[in-house]
Order: structure tokens, then sequence, then C-alpha cells
């Protein structure tokens, strides 16, 4: 639809000014639900505009490490009030550029609420260690320290907890920042660093740059004074990350891809394990990383549960996000769209039976957008592709399994190791399972996703390079160890010599 309204350029954030970008382009962030909505325009940032947000969090740096902890954490929790306030007009923006519903946005917006409060909270913490020496007159403490300018590079599909996880932690440890959010969903960070400002983060101190991987993430991510980076987002581009930083051993931090399993045990309460593979699956159009894409599901339960789960997905209301009554929404993009329809068609093609969906849906409004119909495969094996690799869509496999042993190894056998979930009312089991399951969260009778603030996230093996966000781990990753002695006697002691007899 024509507007008569200039749309509104959203410029980047260096130094504590809204700043043009040095080249001067600008892009659109439209509506997936709705791509004749244009939602605003964001500044295609180059290597310049990157120069300058890293410089000026250089220079930010030398007083916001001097600056008391519990100081920089009254702005957290200013920014935290803030954010509760507009939580509302938050959600429905973060819904208008990303596409999942409203109920969804509130609760990305209320992730970075929780974040914010929790790690303000770790202010009047902060803590290290104090031990004994092995020698008299000494004393022995281990202190945090801050590192520098955190450079942090975000996907789309959490566009304002996950930039919360990842500057909260990173500010009130004393280091500076400069994020470069995704291309498709600037508008939610654009919100949480206005909100910063307002709550009173000095100038420098939170820098925002907006643009695409090529072009603004690379110089980012290789930046010679930006000695962390942050990253989430594909497995592909993790790896890329990866590389960049290593000549200058770069603290680097990788959250990436998913192919998480809820397993479905015989004795499982089978209403509670569809309710949470629809959850799961379906749930932010299975554009989550711990969506649940793959169910493994006893033979004994099978058909049951393949009659039953069938007929939820057929039942889900498709749409704007905005509209109370649906319940899933579109994918972000056309590329994304094109992806889940090309993993349709490996399915098909790979034997994988369509229980479900498959297709594009164009009928209505629903044209003007990017939808895809929930889809279901059944019968799958381990080994397809479609039970194999990510999609980041609206699409399950179903694989039957014979005992709790295959499950496990169904589970295990894929290349990431994030999530994973067994619905079964056998203590043993649940409890082998919660040993067995080679992924970074398990859970227990719920499904893969619903990660709380105080709690490690992350996971193993193509997903994650051993580091983890949130709770007091990402604390680690946003800190170095100080070791401190102290020696009192007045003499020379040796540790190892002078207290060996
Ligand atoms: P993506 O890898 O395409 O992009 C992520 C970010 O990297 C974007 O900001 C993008 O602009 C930037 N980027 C792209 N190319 C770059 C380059 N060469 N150098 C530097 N930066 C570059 O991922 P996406 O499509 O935005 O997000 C979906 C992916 O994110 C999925 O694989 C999903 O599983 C993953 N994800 C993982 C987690 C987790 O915590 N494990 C959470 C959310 C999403």
């Amino acid at each position: 639809m024509a507007t008569s309204v200039a749309p509104r350029v959203y410029k980047n954030f260096i130094n504590g000014e809204w700043a043009e970008p040095r080249g001067g382009e600008a892009y659109e962030n439209r509506n997936p639900a709705n791509t004749e909505e244009l939602v605003g325009m964001f500044v295609s940032s180059g290597p310049s505009d990157i120069d300058a947000a890293v410089d000026a969090a250089t220079e930010a740096y030398k007083t916001w490490r001097l600056v008391p902890a519990p100081k920089r954490a009254e702005i957290l929790y200013r920014a935290a009030e803030l954010l509760l306030q507009r939580k509302e007009e938050f959600s429905k923006d973060m819904t208008r550029e990303m596409g999942k519903v409203l109920a969804e946005t509130r609760g990305d917006v209320q992730e970075a609420i929780d974040m914010t409060y929790y790690m303000a909270g770790e202010g009047r913490r902060l803590f290290g260690q104090t031990t004994p020496s092995e020698l008299p007159n000494k004393f022995a403490m281990s202190v945090r320290q801050s590192i520098g300018v955190c450079g942090m590079i975000t996907p789309w599909n959490f566009p304002m907890a996950i930039p919360s996880w990842k500057m909260m932690p990173a500010l009130v440890a004393g280091n500076t920042v400069v994020l470069k959010p995704a291309e498709d969903t600037p508008l939610s960070s654009y919100h949480l660093v206005q909100v910063l400002t307002e709550a009173g983060i000095p100038r420098g101190v939170v820098n925002l740059v907006s643009g695409d991987g090529p072009n603004a993430g690379a110089p980012l991510s290789k930046h010679k004074k930006v000695p962390v980076v942050s990253f989430t987002g594909s497995t592909a581009v993790g790896r890329i990350i990866a590389e960049a930083g290593a000549p200058d051993f770069k603290h680097v931090s990788l959250e990436m891809g998913g192919k998480n399993i809820i397993i479905v045990m015989d004795d499982a309460n089978l209403d509670l394990a569809i309710d949470g593979a629809i959850w799961g699956g379906f749930g932010t159009t299975g554009q989550r990383c711990t969506a649940a894409s793959r169910v493994a599901v006893h033979k004994s339960v099978y058909p049951e549960f393949i009659k039953r789960f069938v007929e939820c997905v057929k039942a889900l209301k498709v749409g704007d996000g905005l509209d109370p009554k649906i319940e899933m929404g579109p994918c972000i993009n056309e590329q994304q769209l094109k992806t889940v329809m090309s993993y349709v068609e490996i399915g098909k093609g790979e034997g994988a039976k369509m229980l479900t969906g498959g297709n594009r849906l164009e009928t209505g409004a629903l044209a003007k957008g990017w939808f895809h119909a929930p889809t279901v495969f059944g019968d799958c094996s381990p080994k397809m592709r479609v039970a194999q690799e990510e999609i980041f869509g609206p699409v399950v496999s179903v694989i039957p399994i014979g005992s709790f042993e295959e499950a496990i190894e169904v589970a295990n056998g894929v290349p990431y190791g994030l999530s994973a979930s067994i619905y079964t009312k056998n203590v043993n089991q649940a409890f082998a399972a919660m040993r067995d399951l080679y992924t970074g969260i398990v859970y227990v009778n719920a499904p893969t996703i619903g990660a709380e603030t105080h709690l490690p996230f992350g996971g193993t093996k193509q997903t994650g390079n051993g580091h983890r966000e949130a709770a007091i781990s990402a604390i680690d990753f946003f800190t170095e160890w100080k070791t401190l002695y102290i020696d009192y006697s007045d003499t020379l002691q040796r540790a190892q010599i002078d207290n060996a007899d």
C-alpha cells in the first residue's frame, strides 16, 4: 500500500549520538507478514562506520571500566524499568519487523527485562575467590577484570532478547559495546539502545551499527581493537567469525544452529507430549535455535501420536502475529521461505512421508507475506537430511524408535547439540536421558524451548564453542580472572620451595 508519509530513517548510534552513515546508504526493513508495510529505513553501514564505533567504544572504555560496578548496575536497573514500561510498544514493533506472534514478542522483551535485572544484580556480586596462601603472612585472591571493547553480532529470531544477553553482562562487568544487529530486525536493537541511553549510559559505552554481514559484521569481527566477539547465528557464519578472530586470539563466543529433538516414550503422557511438540516445533514458526524440529516417538504409541499430532498441526491458525487469534506467523524473509520450500522437496525426494503442509500459503492477505504451512514429515529415518540439517522453519520430522537406547542414539546422531527433551513417567529413563543426551540443555516432560535467564544457555558440538550465555557463565565470558598475591612477611618467600621440608 502506498503511503504519503516519508519513512523514518533510523541511524547508527555512535559516541552517544544518532549518526548519519558515512556512506549515506539506507535499506528497507519490511514486515514479513505484509511486505507492503515498511517498518523503517536503516543504515547500511560499512567498515568506516564500524571504525568510528570501535574508536568511540575504545575511548569510553578508559573511564567506564573504573566506574564502580554497583553504579554501572544502577543504569541497568533504570533500563529494565524503562523496558517494562514500554513492553507492549516494543513487542508490537517486534512483531511488525520479525513476524512472530505478539505473545511471543512479549516473551522476547520480557527476556530482555529479566536479563537486565539479573545482570544489574551482578553489579553487587561479581564475586571472586579468597583462599589461604601456602605461605605464612601472605594473602591470595582472584578478581574479575573487564576486557575492553566487545563486538556483538546477533540474529533476527530473538531481536531484543539476544542483544540483551550479550550487552548486559558485558556492560555490568565494565566493558564497552559495539552491536551489529541482524539486518532483518534492527528496530528492536534500536529500542534497546535507546532505553540504555535514557537510563544514562555514558557516551561511547554502547554503540549500534546496523547493516549486513559482509560489510558491517565482518569488519567488526576482525577489528584489531576488538578483543572480544560474541556471535549468535548460523554455524556457517560462526565458522567465519571464529577464523576471523583466530589470528589475534580474540575471545570468541559462538552460539549457533540446532537440530533439537523431543523423545516420546511409550509411557509418556501423550496429551502433554503433543502440546509440547506443537509448541516446540511451530512456536516462532520453527525459527528458534531450540526448535523441536525432530520428534522421535516409540513405535507402540507412534500411530496414536501421529494421528493426534497431525490433527493439531492442521488446526494451527497462521497469519499476522498482531492478531490475537493467530498462533503462527510468517518466515522471516523470502530467502528463508525458499529454504523451507527446498527442504520440503528434499524430504519428499528422500522418501519421508508428507503428513500435512508442504506448501506456501498464499490465499487472501497471506499472499502479502512469507507464509508457509506448518508441515509434518512422518516415517523419517534418522539419517535423512530433513532429520539431520537445520531447516529453521515450520517443518517437523517424526522418527519412529523402538527403544530408549535407540532414542538416545538418534538424539545424539546429529552435528548439533543445543537442546533435547524426553517425555516419560519412568524416573530411571528420565535420569539416564539427562546423563546421556549430549546437549547443552535437557528438558524432562517439557519441550525443547523455554530458557530461563539465570541458567547457562548454549550447546555442544557444532552448536557452540564451549562458552555459555546467560547466568554467571555470561560474566565468565565477558571477564578475565586476575589472581592477586599479597606478601606481608617482609621476606622473600618462594612458593613451592620455602614451604617444603
Ligand atoms: P546468520 O548467521 O545468517 O546471521 C547472524 C548474524 O551474522 C547477522 O547479524 C548477520 O548479518 C551476521 N553475518 C552474516 N555474515 C557475516 C560475516 N561474514 N561476518 C560477520 N557477520 C556476519 O544467522 P541468522 O539467519 O540471522 O539466524 C539464524 C541462525 O541463528 C540459525 O542457525 C539459528 O539456529 C541460530 N541461532 C542460534 C542461537 C543459539 O543461541 N544457539 C540463537 C538464535 C539463533
